[in-house]
């Protein structure tokens, strides 16, 4: 099964696919977490990287699309993924459907852009994982309340409130040509496409998600 993840910054794409990815036993593929992960490195690449994404830019389609190449390739794919971050403009899209990978589910997440900036306001990663932690409370169960883990959280650099207006922008001056594409797809039926309303509890995204799934899966 192949599922696509798309949605602005902070609308809760990577909560979901975790749930998802348990579920059904596939793997997420998160470009930003390894587009995070390069960025640390001392390379050429990683230094390039870095200055990219504090800026609110994106990584050249050349790039990703070669790091997005080897994941494919060498993950354990054999159930399928979940693209997480992937595609983000319609050379990746394209590049996608060329290497003839078929994508069953698109779900494209939504919210007000008010709740989007609050959200990512609030948002912290644990350093250690990169995951990002929904909010203290969570982080604090699963930290057994030690003060000392919390103390540790991060901001991510790209989280600033200036800098996220721009991933804001670029995200949208992307997305109305990706959408296009994907509506199209959905037309010539050869993908389903839903729109999910992430104001609900992640719970009931959780459930409706599924019921989805299964709906296409009995067929
Ligand atoms: P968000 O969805 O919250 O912007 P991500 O973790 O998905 O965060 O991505 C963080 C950054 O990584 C992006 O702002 C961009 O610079 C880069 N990035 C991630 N995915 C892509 C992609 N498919 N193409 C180009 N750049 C990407």
């Amino acid at each position: 099964m192949h599922i696509v993840l798309l949605g602005a910054p902070g609308t809760g794409k990577g909560t979901q696919a975790q749930f998802i990815s348990k579920e059904y036993n596939i793997p997420i593929i998160s470009t930003g977490q390894i587009l995070r992960n390069i960025s640390k490195e001392t390379t050429n690449l990683g230094k390039k990287i870095n200055k990219i994404i504090t800026n609110g830019k994106l990584v050249s389609d050349e790039i990703i699309i070669e790091i997005i190449k080897n994941h494919i390739l060498q993950h354990k794919c054999k159930n399928g993924f979940i693209l997480d971050g992937f595609p983000r403009t319609i050379v990746q899209a394209k590049y996608l459907k060329s290497i003839g990978i078929k994508i069953d589910y698109i779900f494209e997440f939504i919210l007000p852009k008010n709740i989007i900036l609050e959200r990512i306001k609030q948002r912290k990663i644990d350093p250690k994982t990169g995951l990002t932690c929904k909010n203290l409370i969570n982080f604090n169960k699963s930290s057994n309340n030690n003060p000392e883990n919390t103390k540790k959280l991060q901001t991510r650099s790209d989280d600033r409130d200036e800098i996220v207006q721009k991933r804001l922008q670029e995200y949208e001056k992307n997305f109305v040509h990706l959408k296009k594409f994907y509506i199209k797809e959905f037309k010539n039926k050869n993908l389903e496409y839903y729109e999910i309303n992430n104001l609900n509890e992640i719970k009931n995204i959780n459930t409706k998600i599924k019921k989805i799934i299964k709906k296409y899966q009995n067929i």
